[in-house]
């Protein structure tokens, strides 16, 4: 059988691989994007962030789409976290500018599939009910994929670049190095969705509702005025409850959470269609000991995971994916050596997680006052703006911060050293406006909100980019490629 021939070969069609096809596929390769499932199709991950509706979503083109989509609009979130006893709020607006004060609440099988038609109509070859089966490797060098279409017949496909996009389920990721979990976030959660949920009064309808309780927390997203998935978060030692039966286990587990109970006491659990049963996901953090190797990239949650409490796991995939195209098109235009373009994918991927990492690892000390989270959210992102801004401006995927974790041991390790998230002075408060703007812009989510805004304009709008680490790279004018730093 010969094969066929591609640029790229982009496994899984979820967020982040349809983000790394489409952005490959709009400078001109050729790209070939194999899911096993027929979308429409189910996912959880429905709470987005600022981030990728006015960064990534621009930059595919599909922000009419998604806005005609009519979702649930976002504005932050209400939490009941910490030592505090009252709920406390967070708004994107007090960080980012009006009109991207806000992201959607999605259902994402909609979300997902405006992506992967978006990129059939950017000139990627998707083929969907078609499962890859095997990453061919010739000489230490991945040069393409076997597969399996709906009726059972084989294919093979070779490319310059095979990125692996399937998920947290994948199996290749073992080909490129070793998945280390981190010891701190191993949690269960069970979840399902309600009809006629209570709502907060507008315009907080559609904020995301985050409420600790003594086995874990509860999310509670509205995703139309009518729908809400609700979702019980629970630490790996609770995992008992679960042989009672789901049914059983989620009532349960809301009797326990007081907001949660009262909110859902207008509300009749979806039994029927997508919706209609009780899913079950453990969702420990990991990560994978390398993202890339020669003629491949791992990409999204192949790559690795944080846990979900502040909705970051799109947000991952579309920046990863944004990440690995610019690599990928440097790469076929012959600007830049692979090896560079992959080592600066890894480290950009890297540093991204580490912010929400490492904050998380503070957050989910409960037993600090609401305020030591924002204390412990500045120090990550390294500004000096106001601390609550600080927070918002991590949980709306807007961050800045440079250490990583090459070590896996150090990764693991990581999460429970004593005493992280402490220590950090509060910050003098400031004038409204001056640091948030400054920092925004020198943050890599604002340059990608600039790049969506500007496109080739964007050096002469709004600051110059400096590479994020010693000899990198910084995005080309077009924002679709890599290229050396002038300065
Ligand atoms: C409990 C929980 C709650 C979460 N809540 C949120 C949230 O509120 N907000 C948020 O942003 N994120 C959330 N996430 C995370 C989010 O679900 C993921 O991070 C996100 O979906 C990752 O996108 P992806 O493109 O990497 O992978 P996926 O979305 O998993 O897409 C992978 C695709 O690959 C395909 N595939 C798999 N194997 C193959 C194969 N062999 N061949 C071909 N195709 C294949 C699959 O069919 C699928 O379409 C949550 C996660 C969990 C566990």
């Amino acid at each position: 059988m010969q094969p066929e021939r591609f640029d790229v070969v982009v496994i899984g069609g979820g967020p982040a691989g349809s983000t790394a096809a489409t952005l490959s596929a709009m400078q001109g390769h050729k790209v070939l994007l194999l899911d096993r499932v027929q979308h429409p199709r189910y996912s959880i991950g429905e709470s987005l962030l600022p981030s990728t509706i006015h960064g990534i979503v621009p930059m595919l083109g599909v922000a009419d789409e998604v806005k005609r989509a009519n979702f649930q609009k976002k504005f932050g979130g209400y939490c009941k976290w910490g030592a505090s006893p009252d709920p406390w709020t967070f708004h994107f607006a007090r960080a980012l500018t009006d009109p991207t004060g806000y992201a959607y609440q999605v259902e994402r099988s909609r979300f997902d599939a405006i992506l992967i038609n978006n990129a059939a109509r950017k000139g990627v070859d998707v083929r969907q009910q078609h499962a890859v089966s095997e990453i061919i490797e010739e000489r230490g060098r991945v040069t393409g994929v076997r597969f399996t279409d709906g009726s059972g017949k084989e294919g093979r496909a070779t490319s310059r670049v095979v990125v692996d996009c399937s998920g947290h389920t994948t199996r290749f990721h073992e080909q490129v190095g070793e998945r280390v979990f981190s010891k701190f976030f191993q949690n269960m959660a069970l979840f399902a969705y309600y009809e006629g949920a209570k709502r907060m009064p507008p315009p907080s309808d559609g904020n995301i509702l985050i409420i600790a309780f003594d086995m874990g927390w509860f999310w509670f997203i509205p995703l139309s005025p009518k729908l809400t998935s609700v979702g019980a978060v629970i630490g790996k030692e609770h995992a008992g409850i679960l042989k009672k039966g789901n049914d059983v286990a989620m009532r349960e587990l809301i009797e326990r959470a007081p907001i949660i109970k009262d909110h859902l006491s207008t509300a009749k659990r979806v039994e029927t269609g997508e919706y209609g049963e009780y899913r079950v996901r453990r969702d420990w953090s990991y990560m994978n000991t390398k993202f890339w190797k020669p003629g491949m990239m791992l990409c999204g949650d192949a790559a690795c995971f944080i846990d979900p409490i502040i909705s970051t796991g799109v947000h991952l995939a579309t920046y990863s994916g944004l990440q690995a195209a610019r690599s990928i098109n440097t790469v076929l235009r012959g600007d830049l050596e692979e090896e560079e373009c992959f080592i600066e994918y890894e480290r950009r991927y890297r540093r991204e997680y580490n912010n929400f990492h490492d904050f998380l690892v503070g957050f989910y000390d409960w037993n600090k006052h609401e305020s030591s989270y924002f204390w412990h959210a500045r120090r990550i992102v390294s500004s000096d703006d106001e601390a609550k801004t600080a927070f918002v401006r991590l949980v709306a995927g807007a961050n800045n911060d440079e250490q990583l974790y090459e070590n896996p041991q150090e990764f693991a390790g990581a999460a429970i050293s004593p005493g992280a998230p402490t220590g950090t002075a509060p910050p003098k408060p400031h004038g409204e406006g001056d640091g948030v703007t400054q920092h925004l812009l020198g943050s890599e989510a604002a340059q990608m909100l600039a790049q969506a805004s500007f496109g080739r304009e964007r050096e002469r709008r709004v600051a110059v980019e400096k590479p994020l680490f010693e000899g990198g790279l910084v995005p080309s004018l077009d924002g679709f490629h890599w290229r050396r730093s002038a300065s």
